[in-house]
């Protein structure tokens, strides 16, 4: 393939993938940023002789700072999204035997933990505009094992919480609400995360709020908070998180809000710059009363406008460009043995997630000028249209 030489500067007009220019040769920007709020946040820890303790300040004032936030009687701060996760299934007594139901098209860790509760997946559809798990699904896979509802509102969807509590209530199921993607958004007017009986948080280092490693759970309920704690103390705590984290945690939620409602704000802007374009889709469905969040921002691949382009092309030119555009989710189906899990229905669309989700990660939505975006349809439109020749170059 023709490959810039010195005589001859690399073409903006070419894709990066095929020996031009990248549109960003900078990269995709940093995550975590560097705010001087984190440095003095870790002072203060330093001073305080809190970095080296089992128990300083910073986690009671965490919790406190959560609490109000979320509205809710308990946060239990620990080690990971997955590790909440897990903790929130013991809390509300998920156990062998028991089926919990959940999206084919979900963060794999979700499922594994049901798993290793001895519990069963049953694995239902998502919605075709936007691949979220979606409560017309939800009947089909009840039987009477069933004890709860796992749902996770993933690349800025949003789950339609309202509805599917209501179907919950209706059937006497349990429901844990994933928002490890999405903290601070707002759904049918309330904190997302907080309609299910038991809401998870992930602060895992590429995550929206990020102390490298970290999660969190919180709840309403006091015998599930009781349970969790009773599993996690053992004399020593179990599943902790340090000090330290919660040092880097505190600044950062007083961002959250106004970070959300820029991310929102280019989301939005990004959509419409994207409209003109065949064969990318943004996922697209809203709710009354609603703002999500984007720790990634979901888009369907369409097949249709890219010449045979895969998929996974399209990502890794994208990436070439400078831009932090990966493949989704491989579905839960199509990824473990048939004799883990169990359906109730067709996974036509968690199929179509499988093969044409792309995420877009979210450091660029945080710009300020609106040239980062347009760059992101620059390198569409260049890619699109030499998508044939970039076929070729892979078929060699
Ligand atoms: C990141 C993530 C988790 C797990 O978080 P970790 O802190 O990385 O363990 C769980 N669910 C979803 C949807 C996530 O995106």
């Amino acid at each position: 393939m023709p490959q810039p030489s010195a005589s001859s500067p690399p073409d903006a007009s070419r894709p990066a993938i095929l020996g031009g220019s990248a549109v960003r040769p900078e990269g995709p920007p940093g995550w975590p940023l560097r705010d001087d709020a984190i440095l003095d946040a870790l002072k203060s820890a330093w001073d305080s002789g809190d970095w080296g303790r089992y128990h300083g300040s910073q986690l009671s004032h965490l919790s406190e700072q959560l609490k109000r936030l979320l509205s809710v009687e308990h946060t239990i701060l620990c080690a990971s999204g997955t590790a909440a996760v897990e903790l929130a299934l013991r809390g509300l007594k998920v156990g062998p035997g028991d089926e919990v139901i959940l999206s084919a098209y979900d963060f794999k860790g979700n499922f594994q933990n049901i798993l290793t509760l001895g519990a069963v997946p049953v694995l239902v559809d998502v919605g075709e505009r936007d691949w979220q798990i979606q409560v017309a699904d939800l009947a089909a896979a009840i039987t009477p094992r069933t004890k709860a509802i796992l749902v996770s509102h993933l690349h800025g969807g949003m789950v339609a919480m309202p509805a599917v509590m209501e179907f919950a209530r209706e059937h006497g199921l349990l429901v844990i609400e994933d928002a490890c993607q999405m903290p601070g958004a707002i759904i049918g007017g309330q904190q997302a995360g907080t309609w299910g009986d038991i809401g998870v948080w992930s602060f895992g280092g590429s995550k929206l709020l990020t102390a490298g490693r970290g999660g969190l759970l919180f709840t309403n309920r006091d015998d599930a908070a009781q349970r969790v704690h009773l599993y996690t103390q053992r004399g020593n705590e179990a599943y902790p998180m340090s000090e330290l984290q919660a040092a880097v945690l505190r600044p950062q939620l007083e961002t959250l809000e106004q970070r959300n409602a820029i991310r929102t704000a280019n989301a939005n802007r990004l959509r419409e710059l994207l409209l003109p374009i065949a064969g990318l889709h943004p996922f697209s469905e809203s709710l009354t009363d609603s703002r999500p969040g984007y720790y990634k921002l979901g888009l369907q691949f369409g097949t249709a406008s890219w010449q045979g382009l895969t998929r996974d092309q399209f990502a890794q030119a994208m990436r070439a460009e400078g831009i932090a555009l990966d493949s989704g989710f491989r579905s839960l189906h199509r990824i473990h043995s048939a004799r883990r899990f169990k359906t109730a229905s067709s996974l036509r669309e968690a199929d179509r997630a499988d093969e044409q989700a792309l995420t877009l990660h979210h450091p660029i939505l945080l710009t300020e000028t609106v040239t980062d975006l347009e760059q992101i349809v620059a390198a569409i439109k260049k890619i699109q249209a030499h998508a044939a020749e970039i076929v070729r170059l892979k078929a060699n």
